[in-house]
């Protein structure tokens, strides 16, 4: 029937703009009481910038920020391979690597590997969603923000072919309503008053 055709079927919020902010200054607490002497937080490209933003403006400790990125792994490409190398050098250096999501872990496995090559004092990872059922490979995670379960999700950084990458909150989304149609959750992120980004 025309009338049940309308709206799309609503995301459904995993963190809101509230609970971002409180997980952010938990790890940037968490992470200041670790490194007194300073650290180089390393954002990886594009998913952790707006992460990465927030935590170094709340933490007391210098910090210096630097960027990486990589292909994306994709089953049967066989490996990860780096796009953007770091223009700092972290020898000696407290290296904390700032992730969107860990999923399967080979892309933080892979930069860990590169990044404990170049001699620095510590290596350690920082994420703000952590999928671990999703696993692959073992990855030690330092600072962990939330657990999320097996559902794609966008906002705070996580995009969907480039979407939505400036939502304040992070929610599950349905991928085969987003196959058909990339745009289709951007009325009702971006016009609705329950997704209203403050
Ligand atoms: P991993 O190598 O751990 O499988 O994947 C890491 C990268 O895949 C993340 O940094 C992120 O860019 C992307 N990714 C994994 N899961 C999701 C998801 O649910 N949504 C989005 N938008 N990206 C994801």
């Amino acid at each position: 029937m025309a009338s049940q055709e309308a709206a799309p079927r609503q995301p459904r919020v995993l963190l809101t703009a509230a609970e971002i902010d409180s997980t952010v200054a938990r790890l940037a607490a968490e992470m200041s009481a670790r490194y007194h002497d300073g650290v180089v937080l390393i954002g990886v490209l594009r998913g952790s910038v707006p992460f990465l933003a927030d935590l170094v403006r709340v933490m007391t400790v210098p910090v210096s920020v630097d960027f990486m990125a990589i292909t994306p792994y994709t089953p049967g490409s066989g490996r990860v391979r780096l796009l953007k190398d770091l223009d700092l050098d972290i020898a000696g250096r407290d290296a904390v690597i700032v992730e969107d999501i860990v999923d399967t872990g080979l892309s933080t496995a892979f930069l860990r590997r590169e990044l404990e090559r170049r001699n620095p004092r510590s290596v350690a990872v920082c994420t703000l969603l952590d999928r671990r059922i999703r696993r692959v490979v073992p990855v030690e995670i330092d600072f962990a923000g939330a657990e999320v379960a097996d559902a794609f999700v966008v906002g705070y950084g996580l995009d969907h072919e480039g979407r939505y990458r400036n939502l304040r909150l992070v929610a599950a989304a349905d991928v085969e309503l987003l196959a058909d149609d990339p745009d289709v959750y951007v009325p009702v992120f971006y016009g609705s008053p329950e997704f209203e980004l403050e």
